[in-house]
């Protein structure tokens, strides 16, 4: 049983009913829509197919929908504009003509306010590197190519290091927000969060709409970076979004950063995403490179709760192949893990995380088979999975929307049961192991669960031998 999990963004690789199905099939635990691209419509349309596969194969896949944030872009252009090495091109918020040079249009009006704050321009994920030359008394700016290269519609501009004054959260982020709670879905991916108020502010919109969906800030700005610990403390997730925070960063600051936020989510108990690029040569080949196999098991290593997939599922030749791939590295790398002493060091904040490590260091002195987690909101399952135990968490749950976002967590596999008193409740869970052929006769399993004492509900954590 896999314990890290995938999420797959879905696009046009992947949408039709029978890749859907095969990827479902195939290990893909949280599928991701992205609102960058497609519309509203085509989005509720991937929801419904999902959730009717998910429906007619008795399986359990979460769903995400990420919005689109503020990003600057070029205006729409009818055919790209080549560019040569040391060429200069003028960037203008407005319509222009310059006899010289190629006329870039921007879609924000205060890009020669922000420009100040940094000496490049990107295109897209690195494409082409412009240096800033000048700041024009009209605001348009002049950049030069550091390469050949083409600048095409609608094409991801960043400005390295520059706090954008833009909102962190669009006008139409906030109706994709709206539709995510209308939807029910899972899990909410905020793109270009700055600071914790911006999770706040959406957390309270969400409330406003009757809705509770995880809000899951993604990590790629520098502003985002310098107010993680305290963006962590109010996320119920978090995404390294390594595509923009490599180009908003310099490339060779990533790694340790990836690893810090890593730590600090496991720190806090909240579940942690390594996204993008993952395994990027599959957009076009069977096979991914060494490199990107290094980089998953590297992420595995280092305590993540999930990979993600983007352009691999959404837009490449080989979606399945890629699900396989990241699923076999992953396997590889925890049976790997098993064999060395599980992370001591990790701090034990309360006395509830105090009881999960408890049951996680007896299953291991008991040489238990499952941990069986019972679990209402979902919150002592996360508990439990905070420590990594080598075995499965079998989390238990009355409610399919919590289930679903287990899917997040290190380890565990939920299931939905009916709760009743506490021991029919660990009768039936004993009853769905077996239907799912998750114990046999004689396996030890550790119980987290609560437990009538002399006149109250207490919680407890036992060892019982199946059979
Ligand atoms: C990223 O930049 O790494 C990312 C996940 O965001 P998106 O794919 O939405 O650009």
């Amino acid at each position: 049983m896999r314990s890290t999990k995938i999420i797959c963004t879905i696009g046009p690789s992947s949408d039709d009913r029978k890749t859907l199905e095969a990827m479902i099939m195939g290990g893909m635990d949280i599928a991701r829509l992205n609102r960058s691209h497609g519309t509203i419509e085509g989005c509720r349309e991937k929801i419904n197919s999902i959730r009717n596969i998910c429906k007619s194969n008795n399986k359990c896949v979460a769903l995400m929908i990420d919005t689109k944030g503020a990003e600057i872009r070029t205006g729409v252009i009818a055919h790209p504009v080549n560019v040569k090495e040391g060429e200069e091109i003028i960037f203008s918020s407005f319509e222009m003509h310059d006899d010289k040079r190629s006329v870039i249009e921007v879609n924000y009006d205060r890009f020669y306010a922000d420009v100040p704050e940094t000496d490049r321009i990107i295109i897209d994920n690195g494409e082409l590197i412009l240096d800033i030359v000048k700041i024009n008394k009209d605001g348009s700016v002049i950049a030069r190519a550091q390469s050949n290269g083409s600048i095409g519609s609608r094409r991801h501009i960043t400005l390295p290091g520059a706090d954008i004054d833009l909102p962190s959260v669009t006008d139409q982020d906030w109706e994709d927000i709206a539709f995510a709670v209308e939807e029910e879905v899972d899990f909410l991916a905020l793109s270009f969060v700055r600071t914790a108020d911006d999770v706040n502010k959406v957390r309270g919109f969400i409330k406003e709409k009757g809705g509770s969906i995880q809000i899951i800030p993604k990590i790629e700005t520098r502003q985002a970076v310098e107010n993680i610990s305290e963006i962590i403390e109010v996320s119920d997730g978090i995404m390294i979004a390594r595509g923009d925070l490599g180009t908003d960063l310099p490339f060779e600051e990533l790694p340790p950063l990836q690893d810090e936020i890593v730590i600090q989510c496991r720190d806090r108990g909240v579940p942690v995403i390594v996204a993008t690029h993952m395994l990027e040569s599959m957009i076009e080949h069977p096979m991914p490179t060494r490199a990107e196999v290094t980089d998953v098991a590297h992420a595995v290593m280092t305590g993540a709760d999930a990979t993600m997939l983007s352009g691999e599922t959404a837009a490449g030749n080989f979606p399945l192949k890629a699900i396989e791939a990241m699923s076999r590295i992953q396997n590889y790398t925890e049976n790997h893990l098993s064999r060395f002493p599980r992370n001591y060091e990790m701090p034990v904040h309360n006395e509830r995380e105090a009881r999960a490590e408890a049951a996680v260091t007896l299953s291991e002195s008991a040489e238990a088979s499952l941990i069986f987690v019972f679990t209402r909101t979902g919150k002592t399952a996360k508990e439990v999975s905070k420590f990594h135990p080598k075995k499965p968490i079998i989390a238990f749950t009355d409610s399919s929307s919590i289930q679903r976002t287990l899917k997040l967590c290190y380890g565990i596999h939920p299931y939905v049961i009916p709760f009743t008193d506490p021991e029919s409740t660990v009768t039936e869970a004993f009853k769905t192991a077996i239907k799912y052929e998750l114990v046999k006769e004689g396996d030890d399993v550790v119980l987290l669960s609560d437990i009538e004492a002399k006149d109250a509900t207490v919680s407890s954590v036992q060892v019982r031998r199946f059979g």
